[in-house]
């Protein structure tokens, strides 16, 4: 059968060198030429975030589970938390915060927009809190924050930044140290284009400076960020399993990140973004996201009359193209596309050009010369 066009935000189509990884046999988890790919992997993390400083970690699970193992291991009880909210995945931050017994407060723009830097000043003021929770490209929306500006306005009233880049890094820029990130966290489905289950993060001195001096030890086994500290520094020693072949996986992936170039990765994820907003502009569907807050990872654009669902079926049946219905409430007035991983100028061409068939055969629009909007921006990726 012929591999479908995945467009949903994750988990990203795979490279046939990422495929290969995944049908080595098996080995064991202290294997010295495992020891060494694990170590490899953790060293290109470093990469990826950009960090010199901060210290990388791979954990098995996704990437809520390290949105859990950082909450559980920065926070105690009633430390006070603020959470930008701009779509679910904020939403969820703040959630978790909340079962492990912090106070959350949180700052939730209109749909669509991120809050303005005057109105985060004014909350950070308002009251001392010990960390600031952002997503910088939210899922649901395809809203993108200013990490750059959120944390150095956190850095401004010593509140840790704590950043859930999971549809963010290896697409679009972030630059932990120069930026002065405390916390940021991926997972490996997602820009990285390597098979979901592993969640990857980098933590920075101060980070490991407020874990050292809690009064309360961390509440859990499994996501004790200091316990799993020395599986990080050497990934021969054990605490639980790792899953060998996903990280034998994501290490492909990550050097294939490298060999790219970051700086190369992030245009080309720019130029697709552009053209296939182009395109759905040209069909004359309205973003989810307001301009000049639309990541160049994820695009979110209403179906008009709630029909998010037909259109969504017959880009499958017809094209094999499978996008994303919006999230829970979002469910049938949206569609959700995943631009990142190893997608290519060729693959958002199909894109555009199925969407222009499918939305006139369905009445949706009666618009033409998507195409040729998108190649606008396209034709400067020529292979
Ligand atoms: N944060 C964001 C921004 C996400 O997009 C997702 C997954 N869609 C998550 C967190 C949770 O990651 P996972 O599903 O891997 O647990």
């Amino acid at each position: 059968m012929k591999e479908e066009l995945l467009f949903i935000p994750g988990p990203t189509m795979l490279s046939a060198r990422v495929l290969n990884a995944m049908s080595r046999p098996q080995q064991g988890h202290l294997d010295p030429s495992f020891v060494k790919t694990f170590s490899e992997a953790l060293e290109l993390t470093k990469y990826l975030f950009q960090t010199k400083e901060g210290l990388p970690y791979i954990l098995t699970g996704s990437g809520t589970l390290m949105m859990e193992a950082v909450i559980v291991s920065l926070l105690e009880p009633d430390d006070r938390v603020l959470v930008i909210d701009t779509g679910h995945f904020g939403e969820r931050f703040g959630t978790i915060a909340g079962i492990h017994g912090a106070s959350v407060d949180v700052i939730k723009p209109e749909l669509g927009r991120t809050p303005t830097l005057d109105e985060l000043e004014r909350k950070l003021s308002s009251s001392k809190y010990k960390a600031l929770f952002v997503t910088h490209v939210d899922t649901a929306t395809g809203v993108v924050n200013s990490i750059k500006e959120v944390a150095s306005t956190a850095k401004k009233y010593d509140v840790l930044s704590v950043v859930d880049s999971v549809c963010g890094v290896g697409g679009i820029e972030l630059l932990f140290d120069e930026w002065s990130v405390d916390v940021a966290l991926t997972g490996s489905q997602k820009a990285i284009a390597a098979p979901p289950g592993l969640s990857l993060a980098v933590l920075s001195k101060k980070a490991f400076e407020v874990m050292n001096s809690r009064k309360v030890p961390i509440r859990s086994y499994y996501m004790d960020l200091l316990r799993w500290k020395k599986v990080m520094e050497n990934p021969g020693i054990y605490i639980a399993t790792p899953a060998v072949n996903l990280i034998n996986a994501l290490k492909e992936a990550l050097s294939e990140v490298r060999e790219e170039g970051l700086e190369k990765r992030w245009l080309r994820h720019r130029i697709i973004a552009e053209g296939i907003r182009a395109g759905i502009d040209a069909l004359g569907f309205r973003f989810v996201a307001e301009a000049g807050h639309r990541a160049d990872t994820i695009t979110a654009f209403y179906v008009p009359d709630n029909r998010a669902g037909e259109l969504h079926a017959r880009l499958k049946s017809q094209f094999n193209i499978q996008l994303a219905k919006g999230l829970y409430e979002y469910r049938d007035m949206m569609l959700r596309i995943g631009h990142f991983g190893i997608i290519s100028a060729n693959d958002a061409v199909a894109l555009v050009a199925a969407l222009e068939i499918a939305s006139n055969d369905l009445g949706l629009t009666n618009k033409k010369g998507t195409v040729d909007e998108a190649m606008k921006y396209l034709e400067k990726l020529k292979p």
